[in-house]
């Protein structure tokens, strides 16, 4: 699939988190894709399956644990930030 251009649309779908040892049923999936900064919901860190999901693949995403660390672009933010902030 990477390489091709994937519809974010099709993420909740494709998305593998209902199998994950961290997931709880919050009523929401695709934290990758999440504006928001963590899933209040789960709090608990018990593995994380993004590495192997179709949607990461496809995005070309870097993070994992979005439900708890936020979506791919909030983390890259915060990494950015953390790095820019190094170099002050
Ligand atoms: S990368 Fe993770 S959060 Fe995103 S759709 Fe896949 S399993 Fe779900
Ligand atoms: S984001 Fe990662 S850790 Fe969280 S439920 Fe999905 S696969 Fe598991």
């Amino acid at each position: 699939m990477s390489g091709e251009k994937f519809d974010a649309g099709m993420a909740p779908k494709k998305c593998i988190c209902i199998s994950c040892p961290t997931y709880k049923d919050c009523g929401e999936l695709a934290f990758c894709l999440s504006k928001k900064e963590a899933c209040k919901a789960i709090t608990e860190e018990k593995g994380c399956l993004c590495q192997s999901c179709p949607v990461h693949e496809a995005m070309s995403f870097r993070h994992a644990y979005y439900c708890t660390s936020g979506g791919e672009k909030h983390q890259t933010t915060k990494t950015e930030k953390a790095r820019y902030a190094r170099k002050q």
